[in-house]
């Protein structure tokens, strides 16, 4: 947070000014010079608005990196120019906005820390000649929970408290850090889902699944349903949970032969 700035802790029926707008002399300076971490959710949103792979949306939008625990880290690559704006920012405002991701709803909403339900609002104050962001002064009012409802993130928060229940793992409270080739699993399944795709239609890995057909067309049809999938293949194949079951007993075996397969499709 930059000196000068405030921040206000927000219990749920606080109410808070807020309104961005194209006419605000602001407008799009938050879009510049900004870490956004990004969720599995984020990049499928994001990336379905693109019209581009996983592959080649995660090549040229983003920068991975890899965290303490071994989990990957994905952050939206800002341009080279002199502001680092935002690859997406145009003069009309953001040219992903139905697939713009959750940070950017949130704003200027910001979590105490993940889990918490309080939030803290930051109002930025200018410092030195830089414009601050004038949304504050607007009349329009709300509380929390509006606020949610008008961005649209109550799919966001169900798709990312999935994805927490891989990344708040016991497995990593215990200590445990995953090595390269589990960390390029999790990024597959989850980050790169057109990957994740041939991963399991283009080798046989339901032949030893105990999955019913419809489910399997529902994974091939919906991505969402494809991302939901990559999450219990990840707490399957990582955290050994029972999230999917194997046809016989020979789990070891199934999850080399799958990743054998895999590897050679490649
Ligand atoms: S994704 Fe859209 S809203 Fe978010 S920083 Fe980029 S231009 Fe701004």
């Amino acid at each position: 947070m930059n000196e000068g700035n405030t921040k206000l802790k927000l219990s749920q029926q606080d109410r808070f000014n807020f309104l961005c707008h194209i006419g605000l002399p602001c407008f799009n300076d938050c879009c510049s010079d900004t870490n956004i971490f990004l969720t599995p959710y984020d990049l499928f949103r994001m990336r379905r608005d693109s019209g581009l792979s996983s592959g080649e949306f995660l090549k040229r939008y983003t920068i991975s990196l890899l965290g303490d625990e071994g989990l990957p880290l994905v952050v939206l690559k800002m341009s080279e120019d002199e502001d680092k704006s935002c690859p997406f920012v145009a003069p009309s405002g953001c040219m992903i906005y139905h697939g713009r991701p959750w940070a950017c709803r949130m704003y200027p909403l910001f979590p105490v820390f993940p889990g918490e339900e309080d939030f803290l609002i930051e109002e930025e104050f200018s410092i030195a000649e830089k414009p601050s962001c004038l949304g504050f002064r607007e009349e329009k009012q709300w509380i929390i929970k509006e606020w949610k409802t008008d961005q649209g993130i109550d799919i966001y928060d169900k798709m990312n408290e999935s994805y927490k229940e891989i990344t708040l793992h016991n497995y990593f409270r215990k200590g445990n850090k995953l090595d390269l080739e589990r960390a390029k699993m999790l990024y597959m399944a989850c980050y790169d889902m057109d990957e994740f795709r041939r991963f399991l239609f283009e080798t046989h890995f339901f032949d030893s699944i105990d999955i019913k057909k419809m489910e399997i067309e529902k994974i091939q049809e919906d991505e969402e349903e494809l991302l939901s999938f990559g999450y219990r293949w990840v707490r399957f194949s990582l955290f050994r949970e029972d999230t999917l079951k194997p046809k016989g007993k020979a789990v070891d075996k199934l999850l080399q032969a799958r990743r054998e397969e895999y590897l050679a499709s490649k």
